[in-house]
């Protein structure tokens, strides 16, 4: 493979970066998780909106512009000949004189990574083996008084303690009064008599870009939405429940702990009832609309 460093492609082997970078000595370092299809990024303009804010929570000025950004994505998975890949592009404050507090950014580190990811979707080759498991973990989100909870930065430590608890696919973690949140990397939502809930972002929630793809899916769907507070019960009662990112889009979820979802509901299947599937396929109708339709952008 070859990577983005700095500015230049090179072969993985010589893609590296100071032990002194303070994204490794910190996680002082911001990135987003995009995925390519038929060689363009999704939702990039959403990917660029995150990643700035991230910067802005960290007052880390690196002065690439977006296009710049992109044009870089673009050219690694143009070296590694990927038109379906999974993409990680990376910015961290880079060296600096050895302080806590960071100075001004005048040399950041960035970095694209990219691997092959097949399509996925309805008719493709799916990224996950089945329906997601789930356990609601002791851990909890950090809230967003500590680390604002938009910065989606190198720091990972909260959802690696609570993937750490558990063999399930993913972890549920609810804030400090209980309520539930998100997944380690995902968005929850599930459906209760016909209606889609998703966690606001007015708790420690990441502002998913595929939850907000979803989100605008289900409004052009007609399908009744509302985002809110809630308990770890709403979800185990629901009908139906699936976790959303880039990498899965839309996953059905079987089970969290003991509990199977959608249970005792005859019309429903567990894992993945009738919402989950009319969004998955919506979902997957929108990829390809945008990325296999025409010609490459
Ligand atoms: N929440 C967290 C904590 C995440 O790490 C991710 C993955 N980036 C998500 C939600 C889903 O976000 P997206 O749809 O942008 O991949």
């Amino acid at each position: 493979m070859h990577y983005h460093v700095n500015g230049d492609i090179v072969p993985e082997s010589e893609a590296t970066v100071s032990v002194r970078d303070r994204g490794f000595m910190y996680g002082d370092a911001a990135f987003e998780t995009i995925r390519a299809y038929g060689g363009s990024p999704f939702e990039w303009d959403a990917h660029a909106d995150r990643l700035r804010a991230t910067c802005d929570a960290l007052s880390l000025d690196h002065g690439i512009a977006d296009d710049e950004l992109r044009r870089r994505v673009r050219r690694t998975l143009d070296a590694n000949d990927l038109r379906e890949a999974y993409v990680k592009l990376s910015i961290s404050r880079g060296v600096q004189p050895g302080k806590l507090t960071p100075g001004p950014t005048t040399n950041p580190t960035v970095v694209v990574i990219v691997s092959e990811l097949p399509r996925g979707g309805i008719a493709g080759e799916s990224v996950w083996s089945g329906p997601a498991t789930a356990d609601v973990v002791e851990t909890r989100r950090v809230p967003d008084a500590a680390l604002p909870t938009r910065a989606k930065t190198h720091n990972y430590l909260n959802g690696i303690l609570a993937r750490l608890e558990t063999d399930a696919d993913e972890a549920v973690m609810l804030d400090s009064s209980g309520a539930v949140t998100e997944g380690a990397t995902s968005n929850l939502f599930f459906v209760r008599d016909g209606t889609l809930h998703t966690p606001s972002l007015s708790g420690p929630v990441l502002p998913g870009i595929t939850r907000d793809v979803v989100l605008s899916l289900a409004e052009a769907e007609g399908i009744p939405t509302e985002t809110g507070r809630y308990e770890p019960d709403d979800v185990l009662c629901a009908d139906e429940a699936f976790l959303t990112n880039t990498t899965w889009e839309v996953r059905p979820l079987a089970r969290i702990g003991a509990t199977e979802i959608g249970e005792g509901d005859e019309t429903v299947e567990l894992g993945g009832g009738d919402v989950t599937a009319q969004l998955a396929d919506a979902f997957d109708a929108l990829v390809g609309t945008r990325h296999y339709a025409g010609s490459r952008d």
